[in-house]
């Protein structure tokens, strides 16, 4: 039997190749892939944009089914054949100074980034990452069992969800009493409503653009309180009558490229709040970044890139509990051979294709 992957050999080139199965040894394991989300930063990945190791096998959010298992991995892993696991794309070491403090999320133990996705096909067993329909779990793989009666493309937003965790509840400490402020609609932005509002937010608001405004009406339904297409609104003005002129306690900045809205953040947040930048821009500089404002503010910001495997089982909790209706969220399946498809879909790229959460199904 062999496994079929999408490989990206270039900036824009994909294409489809079989691979043989690995062994299996005692400490590893096979995924039968079932779904895996399309990430916004796989159009960058895509683009060539995103420092990666070139031919890979991309996605790094996987659901899936345990096909094999040695003895050693089912017991440290407490999961066997047949078990449904949602993966953690980073595979941290175990021993780097990041992983001894507490932080495996940015483990660089093994030079760069070690995750599904991310992992040349040169290194064996080339199966590392999910845009196919066998993945290889290497010993320090992270899984976590998730309840098999969901739907695939549901359940696999464990990913997009466990980062709303981090980034918008366990990173800002964000609890009853505080305004949220989040910047950007997309499926991180969506996902940042949902944990704030399960983590009993106070007032939630998102901004977008007004092409956004399907999202918009989304983040009303997953339990925003008030948005903002700030093309057409003075969202300064929006924001001060909301909270009463003091600003956001928390601002979350998950919007893509442009670096604009993470000077805006310091305009919107309130006297010692909290604003996390989790959208990546390209590495383009911030223009108008007015520091001062963080000075007199006294305004705590924070990095925040990977995800915690706390707040993937807040995720996964979530997703089980079936309480919000996230089949609304979700766009579009594609099968492996339309990858590409899938990513200029995500970004944008295809026009009158509106993507939120998409997924490949192998
Ligand atoms: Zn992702
Ligand atoms: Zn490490």
């Amino acid at each position: 039997m062999r496994a079929r992957a999408i490989v990206q050999t270039a900036p824009r080139k994909l294409e489809l190749r079989e691979f043989p199965l690995p062994e299996i040894d005692d400490d590893s394991a096979l995924l039968r892939v079932e779904a895996c989300g399309i990430c916004g930063s796989d159009a960058e990945q895509y683009a060539g944009v995103l420092p990666v190791p070139m031919p890979v096998i991309p996605g790094h959010e996987p659901l899936g089914i345990i096909e094999r298992i040695g003895d050693r991995a089912a017991k440290r892993w407490g999961v066997d054949v047949g078990d449904r696991v949602a993966v953690e794309p980073l595979i941290p070491c175990g021993h780097c100074h990041a992983c001894r403090s507490g932080q495996y999320q940015v483990c660089r133990g093994r030079g760069t980034m070690f995750a599904h996705g991310y992992i040349p096909i040169t290194r064996p067993p080339s199966l590392w990452g999910a845009y196919a329909d066998y993945m290889y779990l290497d010993p320090f793989s992270i899984v976590h069992r998730v309840r098999k009666d969901i739907p695939a493309n549901i359940a696999v937003m464990f990913n997009p969800l466990g980062a709303g965790f981090r980034w918008a509840v366990e990173v800002p400490h964000t609890g009853p009493g505080d305004t949220v402020l989040i910047l950007g609609p997309g499926q991180r932005g969506l996902a940042s409503v949902i944990a704030a509002r399960a983590a009993g937010a106070d007032c939630i608001i998102v901004t977008g653009l007004a092409r956004d405004a399907q999202k918009l009406a989304l983040a009303r339904e997953f339990g925003a309180d008030h948005t903002i297409n700030i093309e057409e609104d003075d969202a300064h003005r929006r924001v001060h009558e909301i909270t009463g002129g003091r600003g956001a306690d928390v601002v979350v900045e998950v919007s893509a490229n442009s670096p604009e809205p993470v000077a805006e953040a310091l305009h919107y947040v309130a006297i010692g709040g909290r604003i996390v930048l989790a959208g990546v821009k390209g590495f383009k500089a911030v223009p108008n970044f007015v520091s001062d404002l963080a000075v007199i503010k006294e305004v705590t910001i924070r990095g925040a890139f990977g995800v915690t495997s706390r707040a993937y089982a807040s995720a996964i909790r979530l997703i089980e509990s079936g309480r919000v209706p996230l089949e609304k969220m979700h766009t579009h399946d594609f099968p492996l051979e339309r990858a590409e498809e899938a990513i200029r879909s995500l970004a944008g790229e295809i026009p009158g294709q509106s993507s939120i959460h998409s997924c490949l199904v192998p």
